[in-house]
């Protein structure tokens, strides 16, 4: 496995590897992995020739300056778990090399970040554009991993793929949970270990209403069992929980549209923030 900080040695690198009409996949990452990010990595090995993980905790997409500095970090452990996956490249590099100069892109997103993490994260979606666009641009893989944990992220990747005309193919991974259902995330370290058991329940609580589907009859009603369960008195304080089309993020008319329907949630449990999903239909 090679390891680079710059994106000078990363392309020279590259450069040779394309020489031999090579595929590369991409796997961006902020690091902290686990086995999330190892179900991209593993997907890209059995596709690609070669696959890039990149590791970079990148600031424009924090809108909470406390939360980007207590973002958890720790390469020297992730490159240690990549050598064992068997990637083959890492990138790691500082914020001078990504930005050397601030981004002030203005992305347009058709409208998919004015809900859910949108509104709650003002401009976390321009950042997120702004750090993928680069390392497209530097990287220049042909296909690159993304999971559906960060459902929204990902409907706006493929947005801006599709309207900028960026030439790489975006593959979508399946939520990997942990074994009480928690949805794998590098914030999950954070959790002591008791909100760490009680955060099972977010999971519980999207794959009951994934099981009652037919028995509720409206968004409210569905948003009502959620409130209920996941209460400030149990520790959670809910920020949203919404239903919306896979692909234009748009509320359904009534539950029984057939169109394919996710269901989002943001808690906070003991000073975290939690993100996860279902998809009602698949
Ligand atoms: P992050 O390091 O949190 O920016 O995540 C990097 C990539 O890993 C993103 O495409 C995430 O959606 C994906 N990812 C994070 N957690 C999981 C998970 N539990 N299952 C699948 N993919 C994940």
């Amino acid at each position: 496995m090679k390891v680079f900080n710059t994106i000078a040695a990363l392309q020279n690198e590259l450069a040779l590897l394309k020489r031999t009409s090579f595929n590369v996949g991409f796997v961006p990452t902020m690091g902290a992995l686990h086995e999330g990010h190892l179900s991209l990595l593993k997907s890209s090995k059995e596709k690609d020739h070669c696959t890039v993980v990149s590791i970079f905790v990148n600031p424009t997409q924090f809108n909470d300056k406390n939360d980007f500095e207590k973002y958890p970090r720790n390469v020297d452990k992730d490159l240690e778990i990549l050598e064992s996956a068997g990637c083959n490249i890492v990138f790691v590099p500082n914020e001078k090399e990504i930005y050397p100069e601030p981004d002030t892109r203005v992305f347009d997103f058709g409208g998919l970040d004015q809900v859910m993490e949108g509104q709650c994260r003002p401009g976390h979606f321009n950042g997120v554009a702004q750090v993928v666009t680069r390392l497209f641009k530097i990287v220049k893989p042909c296909r690159a991993y993304f999971g559906y944990k960060d459902f929204q992220q990902l409907a706006i990747i493929r947005f801006i793929v599709k309207k900028y005309n960026i030439p790489v193919e975006i593959v979508a991974c399946p939520i990997v949970r942990e074994s009480t259902g928690l949805a794998m995330s590098s914030r999950n370290t954070r959790l002591c270990e008791s909100d760490r058991a009680k955060a099972s329940k977010i999971s519980k609580v999207l794959f009951y209403l994934k099981d009652r589907y037919n028995s509720f009859h409206s968004v409210k009603e569905m948003q009502a069992y959620v409130a209920g369960e996941l209460t400030l008195n149990d520790g959670f304080d809910l920020e949203y929980f919404e239903v919306v089309d896979e692909e234009t993020l748009l509320p359904p008319d009534s539950l029984q549209q057939p169109v394919s329907k996710v269901g989002c949630i943001a808690v906070w449990i003991g000073g975290v923030r939690l993100i996860d999903n279902v998809n009602f239909l698949s």
